[in-house]
């Protein structure tokens, strides 16, 4: 409460001189947590009178509530957006904008990434060394991080060792790679 002043945070300040100038004429003030939204009676009623308390009050924003707020509204049309990009092939793999958690160990995050976008050496060192692209020994289809992890049959195995079944799902692999 050392950190709080007017200008930064009027509103709280204004509260507590209210709370003082109450206490100092006998009264006692209990603050009480109300947890918002529906399910409780009398709460949307409380919040359109709290909606209307700050409606008169006419004081000045602090900059930091107004940048908290422009940062969720750009953070919220970035998401927008980006759950518009249907044909963007990372789309499926990240739908959160959010950053994803960084491993430890630069390697295996360095590996980690790779597979998320899709570019490795396996599939993709034929572009440096100008040859045709690799075709799965099995298919014949081109070769790519989404048919090793997720299409070929031939890696069946691998896929029950780690997920208890042959089929599975883009988001299989973003939960089990989530930790
Ligand atoms: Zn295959």
């Amino acid at each position: 409460m050392t950190s709080l002043n007017r200008f930064s945070h009027p509103l709280s300040f204004n509260i507590l001189e209210l709370h003082d100038r109450l206490t100092t004429k006998g009264f006692t003030i209990l603050f009480c947590w109300i947890p918002s939204h529906v399910g409780i009676s009398g709460n949307e009623l409380a919040h359109k009178l709290a909606r209307s308390a700050t409606n008169s009050l006419n004081s000045p924003v602090p900059v930091n509530d107004n940048k908290k707020y422009v940062k969720s509204i750009l953070h919220s049309n970035w998401q927008a957006q980006w759950d518009h990009k249907n044909t963007n092939k990372l789309q499926p793999i990240k739908r959160l904008i959010d950053c994803w958690p960084t491993l430890p160990i630069r390697k295996l995050d360095t590996v980690l990434t790779r597979l998320r976008i899709g570019h490795t050496r396996c599939t993709h060192r034929h572009l440096l060394l100008g040859e045709p692209a690799p075709l799965c020994t099995a298919c014949q289809c081109q070769m790519t991080v989404l048919h090793i992890l997720i299409e070929c049959q031939q890696f069946n195995h691998q896929r029950i060792r780690c997920f208890h079944s042959s089929c599975i799902t883009l988001k299989d692999i973003n939960n089990f790679l989530l930790f």
